[in-house]
């Protein structure tokens, strides 16, 4: 899993949210916050640096935390052999 801030994309499924405040309270780079319904959401998701923390104790399976990269691959295949041979 990346270690970089900014190499993970964070997803919150509000409709699996509870608002336990888990993620939002223990979250080292304060990337998720509480909208006006009490939900999680990804307040700034350039903070992320990729811990996984908020993916592995949501008690509701509600956040997904994915390396860029992955999801990159999966549509875009411009990014040829950067930085090797
Ligand atoms: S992976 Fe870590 S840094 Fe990123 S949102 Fe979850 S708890 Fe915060
Ligand atoms: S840990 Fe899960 S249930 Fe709790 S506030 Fe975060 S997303 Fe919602």
């Amino acid at each position: 899993m990346a270690k970089k801030k900014g190499e993970t994309i964070v997803t919150v499924y509000p409709a699996w949210c509870k608002g336990c405040g888990i993620c939002v309270n223990f979250c080292p780079g304060k990337v998720l916050e509480f909208d006006e319904h009490g939900k999680a959401y990804v307040a700034r998701m350039e903070e992320c640096i990729g811990c996984g923390f908020c993916e592995l104790h949501c008690p509701d399976f509600a956040i997904s935390v994915v390396a860029k990269d992955k999801k990159d691959n999966k549509n875009n295949s411009e990014h040829k052999d950067e930085g090797k041979n």
